[in-house]
C-alpha cells in the first residue's frame, strides 16, 4: 500500500449577482464567485489537494479556462475527473480536510450537505470528509468580503485496482512512475522484485 498526502489552495472573488456554490452545495448569498467554472473554490481546493499528492498538476492545468468546454462547469464534474482520474493510477482518497474562510454569510448550515456531497463523489462515507469555516475577524480580503479563500489536505491510498498502485507492475506497463515494470522500487510502490 502506498500513502501519500496533498495540500491544495484556491481564492475566488466575490460579486454580486452571481451563484455561491461551495462543497458541491449551493449557499443562498447575494453574492458569488467569479469564475470561468461555477467558482465553487472549496471543490478546486480539494481537486489540487489531490492531484499534488500524486504530483499530478492542478486543476488549472487539467481544465484550462481557456478552454470553452469548462466555461460555467458544474464543479463536481471536475472533481469526479479528477477521482477517476486517481483511480486510473490505482489510487483513491483516504480522508480529506478542507478549511473555508468567508466573511458571510455563515456557512453552519451547509458544512454536513457539503461533507454528504464531497463523500459521495470521493466514495467515502462522510466520516472521511471533514470541511470547515472560519471568518478571518473582518481582516484582509476574506475579511472585506471581497473573496473566499479554502486551503485542503488529502490523504490518497494506493495499492487498489490494476497495477498495484503506480500501474506499471503486471498491469499495462505505462505507468505515471514510468519505470515500465522494470524499475527498481523508486515509485515506492513496493512491487519491485
Ligand atoms: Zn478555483
Amino acid at each position: 500500500m502506498d500513502i501519500r498526502i496533498g495540500n491544495g489552495y484556491d481564492v475566488h472573488a466575490l460579486a454580486a449577482g452571481l451563484p455561491m456554490w461551495l462543497g458541491g452545495v449551493q449557499i443562498p448569498s447575494e453574492n458569488g464567485f467569479v469564475a470561468h467554472s461555477d467558482g465553487d473554490v472549496a471543490i478546486h481546493a480539494l481537486c489540487d489537494a489531490l492531484l499534488g499528492a500524486l504530483a499530478l498538476g492542478d486543476i488549472g492545468h487539467l481544465f484550462p479556462d481557456t478552454d470553452p468546454a469548462w466555461k460555467g462547469v458544474d464543479s463536481k464534474l471536475l472533481l469526479e475527473k479528477v477521482v477517476s482520474l486517481l483511480a486510473e493510477y490505482g489510487y483513491m482518497a483516504g480522508n480529506v480536510d478542507i478549511t473555508i474562510a468567508l466573511q458571510q454569510p455563515k456557512l453552519a448550515p451547509y458544512i454536513n450537505p457539503m461533507r454528504v456531497t464531497l463523500a459521495n463523489i470521493l466514495g467515502l462515507t462522510p466520516d472521511r470528509v471533514s470541511v470547515k469555516a472560519t471568518t478571518t475577524e473582518r481582516l484582509g480580503f476574506v475579511g472585506r468580503g471581497e473573496g473566499c479563500e479554502v486551503w485542503a489536505t488529502a490523504l490518497v491510498i494506493g495499492g487498489i485496482g490494476h497495477g498495484g498502485g503506480c500501474g506499471g507492475h503486471g498491469g499495462h506497463g505505462d505507468g505515471h512512475c514510468g519505470c515500465h515494470g522494470e524499475g527498481e522500487g523508486h515509485c515506492g510502490c513496493g512491487h519491485h522484485e
